[in-house]
């Protein structure tokens, strides 16, 4: 689980202070999938690359297992970043210049891992239905198509969290669908715990959980009511 306790972030800039983050205190199951969702500038944003440890809070805590990142090293952090989480974004950030492999390659270079990695590729390829494109360039392929390579790199290392910035925020809606229909199966197959920030409420009334963020603090924070049936 991760647990956030009392999370503050401030940002300055030419001398001027702005409180982004006002002591957020939460914490998320990776059996879930959570949506972030609130008005532009609501802090979401900040809010999910502190949790990645993109960026350390101003003030708080964020524990990973018990253990609180905000004290760790940058280098312990990139290695966690690099084992423990995928990030997922609007803009697709693969690399231009290397082909849909490739770009699954980078993430497993400098790793030690205990699966074989030709074979990871191949299935997480086949899992995101880009197996017959592994070998065309970035430009080549559709928005969709894209994110969806992203998101098979952003799983490529077995993380236990997915971290999505609105990753259906540049797709028309078919496409959004699709990849959010993705990111479910995935949650399952690959056993990651998600957290999506979005835009679209229809979307985000589909996860598990959404917690509603307004000027820098969790206004409401609410679970999908389970339907018994009797
Ligand atoms: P959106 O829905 O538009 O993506 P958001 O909820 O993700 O918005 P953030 O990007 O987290 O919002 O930004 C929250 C606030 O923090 C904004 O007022 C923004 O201007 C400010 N902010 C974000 N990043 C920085 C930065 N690097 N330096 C200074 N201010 C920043
Ligand atoms: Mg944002």
């Amino acid at each position: 689980d991760i647990i956030v306790k009392d999370v503050s972030h401030t940002f300055s800039r030419s001398g001027i202070q702005s409180d982004v983050l006002k002591g957020l205190t939460c914490q998320f199951s990776a059996s879930d999938i959570t949506a972030l969702v609130g008005p532009s500038g609501s802090g979401k944003s900040t809010f999910l690359s502190l949790i990645g440890s993109l960026d350390r809070p101003t003030a708080g805590q964020i524990d990973y297992d018990g253990q609180d990142i905000t004290k760790w090293k940058n280098r312990q952090l990139s290695t966690f970043r690099a084992q423990e989480i995928g990030f997922v974004f609007q803009q697709f950030h693969l690399l231009p210049a290397l082909t849909v492999k490739e770009n699954l390659l980078v993430p497993l270079l400098k790793q030690k891992t205990d699966f074989n990695k030709e074979d990871r590729i191949a299935e997480i390829l086949e899992k995101v239905g880009l197996t017959a494109k592994q070998s065309a360039l970035p430009t080549q392929l559709s928005g969709g198509q894209q994110q969806r390579v992203a998101i098979a790199r952003a799983l490529i290392n077995r993380p236990r969290w997915i971290l999505a910035d609105e990753p259906t925020g540049n797709l028309d809606s078919g496409n959004g669908e699709m990849i959010f229909q993705l990111l479910l199966d995935l949650h399952q197959e690959e056993q990651c715990g998600i957290l999506f920030v979005t835009h679209d409420l229809a979307l985000a009334e589909r996860a598990d959980r959404i917690l509603f963020m307004q000027d820098g603090q969790i206004v409401e924070d609410r679970r999908k009511q389970t339907v018994r049936s009797v």
